[in-house]
């Protein structure tokens, strides 16, 4: 089978000079590559592993406001996070759905005087936040909400309700309060989307994935293809980095050594706790532990999320959640579960990521602004292209941001914009009807069109949204599937792979698809999967065990997950 990859590379090839070069493939480098290319400046995106393969696929996966932002009195990134929320529920409605919020309240009065010193930028740690500073709190959110206003309001909650919907609560609780912000169950897809979104747009935009920025030679930028060792030399007018938190490593590359960066570790536990999962259906929990700091705890796709961390750290290649990550998140777990027993063997995923926050002396890792910057270092020596450096930012507001670099990037290009951003829909997003019996259509036709299930096409329009269509297409009347991922076919992994530029079966697993996230994957399960992509993608024996080597070592690496053969799968450290 010939990739989609292969063509570009074939177009890499035959190309010397690209008027924008962006280096990274996070959200941040999707959002610009899809809003230049919709200006139809060409543009060329280069990610060194898969792409969203950063920060961007280690959020805590909420599409948020920024409430807590408010104690900041950063009023600018709580406008523009609300707006931006309800945009993506518009825009991405295959992805992003609205997430009841519950915050558990300890006192009536807490943490007034500290949040008012605050709010004055005065020093002070806000905590034991007190249902009065949260109702007054969820009122102004409730105001910068109201642009495009698609969720209900907030409201306190008397703690017998609460605690006859979420039994296992701390029942030392006095009240409390509910509101809706959004979460996202595959920011990985929705980044793909954004890339193939604007290749679609643009036919002279180019995205690639497993090829890294190495460096400036003769004043072009040197790129390396990490499957082949292929070196290209390009050209261009401005150099975009987008690498997140290593855009000091890239600057350096680039021949300066100006410090921009200080990003810090955040991790996340998944649990595999059925019975506690369904008591948070539809809901996360958002409570503070020892210090003020906030916690989370959702149910994501049947399993706890318990998140996360926020220490610092100097080499985001090394970021995984260790074990003193692992043992205050389970304080955490405790302290609003207290009965409820927790261990290593609950384990069965863990992630970690690096915020790309810009350098700073706060001695809280908390204080330091989510706000985005873009600074420029312009042109030196044999370098004769600016670059523009995109710093900070969150998942929810890439698309604003996104928007301020197009604009520095046109008026560096002597361009103007010709299309916006706000109201597009992303990928399978477009043509989508939100509501739940939209969905219920869309999964109707595509089952009459395509001769399958009704249950089949559910799960084709919950993973590809209004693709979900062309995905059918190509299943064919004999549909071959998996034995040990029995709801995935070979049809299926055959027409991602060919449209949506996996390289690896790690591509695949982590980056198109979510299940990695839904359910314990055994060996054989991750073994069947290899075995399935040798065969489409004609790899031969060598090839096809160095692919399920890969898939192993980023499982017991990064994730601290055992997945050898002959023992079920398991986190370090405990009993399989
Ligand atoms: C623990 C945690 C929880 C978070 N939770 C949320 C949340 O719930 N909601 C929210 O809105 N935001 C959240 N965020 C913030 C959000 O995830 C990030 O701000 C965002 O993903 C940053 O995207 P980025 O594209 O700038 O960086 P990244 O996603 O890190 O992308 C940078 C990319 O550059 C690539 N790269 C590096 N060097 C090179 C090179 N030499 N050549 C080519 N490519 C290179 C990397 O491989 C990487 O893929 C969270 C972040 C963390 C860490």
């Amino acid at each position: 089978m010939t990739t989609q990859r292969d063509a570009l590379l074939a177009r890499l090839r035959e190309t010397d000079h690209m008027p924008v070069l962006i280096v990274g493939g996070g959200i941040n480098g999707a959002g610009t590559f899809r809003d230049l290319s919709l200006q139809g400046v060409d543009c060329l995106l280069v990610e060194r592993d898969d792409f969203c393969s950063g920060a961007s696929r280690a959020p805590s996966r909420m599409i948020h406001g920024g409430l807590k932002y408010l104690e900041t009195a950063e009023f600018r990134l709580v406008r523009e996070s609300a707006q931006e929320r309800n945009r993506l529920l518009a825009n991405a409605p295959h992805y992003v759905h609205p997430l009841e919020m519950v915050i558990p309240i300890h006192t009536w009065f807490g943490g007034m005087r500290a949040a008012i010193a605050k709010l004055f930028r005065r020093p002070a740690r806000v905590s034991q936040r007190g249902a009065l500073l949260v109702k007054l709190g969820l009122t102004i959110y409730d105001i910068y909400g109201a642009l495009n206003r698609v969720m209900p309001r907030h409201r306190m909650i008397r703690r017998g309700d609460v605690l006859s919907e979420i039994p296992d609560l701390d029942p030392d609780i006095r009240v409390a309060a509910s509101y809706y912000d959004a979460w996202i169950t595959s920011p990985e897809r929705l980044t793909v989307e954004l890339l193939l979104d604007g290749m679609a747009e643009n036919d002279g935009s180019l995205a690639l994935n497993h090829i890294a920025f190495d460096g400036i030679e003769d004043g072009r930028a040197r790129l390396v293809d990490r499957l082949s060792g292929e070196v290209f030399h390009i050209g261009c007018d401005v150099m975009v980095n987008a690498a997140g938190a290593w855009i000091d490593r890239v600057n350096e590359g680039a021949g300066t050594n100006q410090r921009m960066m200080g990003g810090t570790k955040g991790s996340h536990l998944l649990l595999d706790m059925p019975a506690l999962a369904r008591t948070l259906t539809g809901r996360m929990l958002y409570f503070e532990v020892e210090g003020g700091r906030i916690c989370l705890v959702s149910n994501f796709m049947g399993h706890v999320l318990l998140g996360s961390t926020d220490i610092p750290i100097e080499d985001p290649d090394t970021a995984i959640c260790d074990d003193t990550e692992v043992e205050y998140l389970f304080d955490a777990f405790r302290r609003i579960f207290p009965g409820v027993p927790v261990g290593r063997e609950d384990i069965f995923f863990s992630y970690s990521g690096v915020r790309p926050l810009p350098a700073s002396d706060a001695d809280d890792p908390g204080a330091v602004s989510r706000d985005h910057s873009m600074p420029e270092l312009p042109p030196q020596g044999a370098r004769a292209f600016p670059i523009l450096s995109l710093v900070g930012g969150k998942w929810t507001t890439f698309r604003a941001f996104s928007a301020e670099v197009t604009d520095a990037v046109l008026s560096r290009l002597g361009r103007t914009r010709r299309a916006r951003t706000e109201d597009r829909a992303i990928g399978g997003g477009a043509g989508l009807d939100r509501r739940a019996a939209g969905h219920e259509t869309l999964a109707r036709d595509i089952a009459k069109a395509h001769a399958l299930s009704r249950d089949r096409a559910h799960v084709l329009v919950r993973r590809y949204g209004c693709r979900a269509g062309a995905i059918a297409a190509e299943l064919g009347p004999e549909e071959a599937f998996m034995v040990h991922l029995p709801d995935l076919s070979r049809q299926e992994i055959s027409a991602v792979i060919r449209t949506e530029l996996v390289a690896h079966a790690e591509d695949f697993l982590f980056g198109r698809s979510t299940l990695f996230l839904e359910r314990p994957l055994s060996h054989a399960a991750v073994s069947e999967l290899a075995e399935t992509m040798a065969a489409l993608l004609d790899w031969d024996d060598q090839r096809r065990a160095v692919e399920l080597d890969r898939i192993a070592t980023r499982y017991r690496q990064f994730h601290r997950i055992d997945v050898t053969p002959g023992s079920p799968p398991h986190f370090e450290g405990s009993q399989p």
